[in-house]
């Protein structure tokens, strides 16, 4: 019998112990134990019906079109249950000068925005004309997106971007580990715009439709009651071999595997060997962690930092809101000095946000921008969000509804060195066989990500393929 510890309840260590489980049904050498510290399973992923809005902790969506999520979705039975975004919802908007600017959809709307100059627009195009980088050289999003597409689209468009994605700093991110995608359509077709034409050409022909060009392409989803009915059926799955409560603090070498010290809440401390072990915690707690095995994987591990982000709803009732709400929310770029990174019409997105006749927005706050205002008081965040809203979008009437979350440690930032540090930690894991990192440490942001990684570590930790 092969005992596995899987450590983290997140979404990406139910993946892996969920794995591990449907994999010990085939093979019942396999004895698997998921470890939590919390009292509750699905880390940053928790959602709250509260006064008849639903409010989500962390995470409030996924793309249809990754298929590491949506694959343990349908495992558990959930394709028939997604929950599809409105229509509308495809509608995004950037703040510039106070006022919001709808993305363009194609190529007409993006030459009649007022969110560009002319020859902004056409340093875009003039993309096209620009020399190949070098493909060994791990760039900023900010240098790749000025080089290529110029100082405005950088401006205007990477920057609330890569705020919305990742909370993160442009100037820092390393485009190679945060988006590999387009790197490699820069490197294979020479430039964004011609690949673009060559995809959109390859999609045509084997009769697919392509997303356009202000979303991502995919379609944005989730489910009635949030994402949290994801961990529900993976917490009534995995409860047998499910601990909350027990915070791992420290792993050693021990026996033929690892000896994990186990610190369940009311007992004391005690050491227990298994043979293998998938860590699917947070980044930020693996170095202490890990710091007996191996000071040079902690060291590693702690050079990568964390965005800082809270999350405010406003409830409305509509009639006073004198805003038709009609999209998906706005971003809003560095230069225009807000304080708030943007806000998303959640009860616009999707059905089932809020009660009839109100409507529920979602305002991020913090990020890399200005990691201080994410950690104020919960009454602040809400003063700061309801100025902003009223700045940004006219909207003056009082919220019927408000909650806060606060995340210090919200989202993990691949900085420029990123790659370099991952292959760092990746050589030295070999010493360490039956040992794995799973979550989004190596890149791969999002559920998606972590999804993928965590399953990825639970096959290779049994040398399933
Ligand atoms: C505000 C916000 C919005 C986001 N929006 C999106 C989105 O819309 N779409 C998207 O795809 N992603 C989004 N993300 C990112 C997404 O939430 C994460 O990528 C994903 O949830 C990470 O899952 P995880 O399992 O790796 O980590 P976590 O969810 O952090 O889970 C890790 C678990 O490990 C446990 N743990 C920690 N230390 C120990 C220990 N020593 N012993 C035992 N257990 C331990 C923790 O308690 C936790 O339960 C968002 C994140 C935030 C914060």
């Amino acid at each position: 019998m092969r005992k596995i510890a899987v450590i983290g309840a997140g979404i990406g260590g139910l993946a892996a112990a969920h794995t591990l489980n449907q994999l010990s049904q085939e093979n019942d050498e396999l004895d698997v134990y998921l470890f939590e510290a919390a009292d509750r399973l699905g880390g940053k992923i928790m959602s709250e019906r509260k006064n008849g809005f639903l409010c989500e902790y962390g995470p409030n969506s996924l793309l249809d079109n990754r298929p590491a999520a949506m694959g343990l979705c349908e495992e558990l039975g959930l394709k028939d249950k997604v929950l599809r975004s409105n229509d509308s919802a495809r509608k995004r908007f950037i703040l510039s000068k106070n006022k919001l600017h709808q993305l363009p959809e194609g190529p007409g709307s993006f030459f009649g925005t007022g969110l560009m100059s002319i020859s902004g627009k056409l340093r875009i195009i003039a993309e096209i004309w620009q020399a190949k980088g070098d493909p060994e050289k791990d760039e900023t999003i900010q240098e790749f997106a000025r080089r290529r597409l110029g100082d405005e689209a950088y401006n205007m468009l990477l920057d609330p971007m890569i705020t919305g994605i990742f909370a993160g700093d442009p100037t820092r991110m390393s485009l190679k580990t945060c988006f590999p995608r387009i790197h490699e359509l820069e490197m294979q077709y020479g430039g964004l715009i011609k690949a673009m034409f060559k995809l959109m050409w390859e999609k045509k022909k084997r009769g697919e439709k392509s997303g356009g060009p202000a979303g991502p392409s995919g379609s944005i989803v989730a489910f009635n009651e949030g994402l949290q009915e994801i961990i529900d059926l993976l917490a009534e799955e995995l409860k047998d071999i499910t601990h909350l409560n027990t915070r791992i603090t420290s792993i050693k070498k021990g026996g033929i595997g690892y000896s994990l010290t186990i610190e369940k809440v009311g007992s004391a401390a005690e050491e227990v060997l298994f043979d293998k072990v998938v860590i699917c915690t947070p980044t930020h707690v693996m170095p202490m962690m890990l710091k007996d095995l191996s000071e040079k994987i902690a060291c590693e591990l702690g050079k990568i930092p964390y965005a800082p982000v809270a999350v405010v709803a406003l409830g409305y009732d509509k009639k006073e809101m004198k805003h038709p709400l009609d999209g998906f929310g706005f971003l809003i770029p560095g230069k225009e000095k807000r304080d708030i990174l943007g806000c998303l019409w959640t009860s616009s997105i999707f059905a089932h946000r809020a009660p009839d006749g109100k409507a529920l927005l979602r305002l991020m706050i913090g990020g890399m921008r200005s990691p201080e205002l994410a950690l104020v008081s919960e009454a602040e965040l809400v003063d700061i969000a309801r100025r902003e809203v009223k700045i940004t979008m006219g909207i003056d009437a009082t919220p019927v509804f408000s909650n806060v979350y606060k995340h210090e440690t919200a989202i993990i930032q691949f900085h420029v060195g990123h790659e370099a540090i991952s292959n760092r930690i990746k050589d030295e894991l070999k010493k360490f066989p039956g040992l794995e990192i799973g979550c989004n440490s190596f890149g791969g942001i999002g559920i998606d990500g972590a999804v993928k990684a965590s399953i990825d570590a639970a096959k290779a930790c049994i040398g399933v393929e």
